[in-house]
């Protein structure tokens, strides 16, 4: 998978390049970045890659043309590699908010062109030309998109094949598909008794089909906790079936018990 990064700010990714799980997959040609920066692109002896808004305001605005000539470069050294058709995608908060399928979606595909804007934002002209999709990665404000895109990239590498060293993992975590978008159960290791506080029984009991359940159950509780919205979508989503609807069921008549 292959991402080309627009960013006035390249040396911010080496959280991404340098650390982890990531980065061996990175070496292993699993992933690749490329780095387009638009002050590359300007024109002038000050290298501007901002103006301040038509009509005032506060603050500065990322100038189009820089912006623009960084993406045709992006797409020209990935038309060499291959012909396939990635999105241009935008980091912004007024974009659409990003999850975990999303995630999953991204990470069957040949990556992305993202572009990371800085100042109160960029151009309207070169979004309307240029941008297929805009993505915010919450309802709050960075000062400048390049978190955003590492917060984004990190969740759909991540998902790739071979970069965990166990597979399966990805699957059993919240949100995932594989977990019917409900919450991930508490997770336990050595010692057995930590602080004078015990493990669950069932974990040691070798039972896998109880373990499974008692997994099922916590995933279930905890969802029902604190993401009651999760619960509801699964719930439309069939994905509930008549033993996780009585557990559901048997929590709502307990709390009323109490
Ligand atoms: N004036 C803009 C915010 C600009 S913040 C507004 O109010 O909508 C500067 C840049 O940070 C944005 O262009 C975007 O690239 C990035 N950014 C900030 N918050 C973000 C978020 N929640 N998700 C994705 N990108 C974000």
């Amino acid at each position: 998978m292959r991402f080309d990064v627009i960013t006035l700010f390249p040396e911010m990714f080496s959280p991404l390049t340098d650390n982890g799980v990531n980065a061996r997959a990175r070496n292993k040609g699993i992933w690749d970045l490329h780095f387009w920066n638009p002050r590359d692109y300007t024109h002038d002896v000050h290298r501007t890659v901002d103006d301040r808004p038509y009509g005032g305001g506060p603050g500065m605005v990322m100038l189009a043309q820089p912006l623009d000539k960084a993406v045709d470069e992006a797409l020209l050294a990935r038309q060499a590699q291959s012909t396939s058709v990635v999105p241009v995608v935008l980091m912004s908060p007024t974009g659409r908010k990003f999850n975990q399928k999303m995630a999953q979606e991204w990470a069957e595909s040949d990556g992305a062109i993202i572009i990371c804007g800085r100042y109160e934002g960029i151009d309207q002209r070169f979004i309307d030309a240029r941008v297929t999709h805009e993505i915010s990665i919450g309802d709050f404000v960075l000062s400048g998109g390049e978190i955003a895109a590492i917060t984004v990239m990190d969740s759909v590498i991540r998902l790739l094949p071979g970069v965990l060293n166990d597979n399966q993992s990805a699957v059993c975590d919240s949100f995932h598909s594989g977990l019917d978008g409900l919450l991930d159960s508490p997770h336990y290791t050595r010692p057995e008794i930590y602080n004078g506080q015990a493990i669950p029984d069932v974990l040691k009991s070798g039972n896998h089909k109880n373990i499974e359940r008692w997994r099922r159950e916590q995933s279930l509780r905890i969802t029902a906790e604190r993401r009651p919205d999760l619960i509801h979508k699964a719930r439309q989503q069939g994905l509930l079936d008549k033993k996780d609807e009585a557990y559901l069921f048997s929590l709502n008549t307990k709390k009323q018990r109490r």
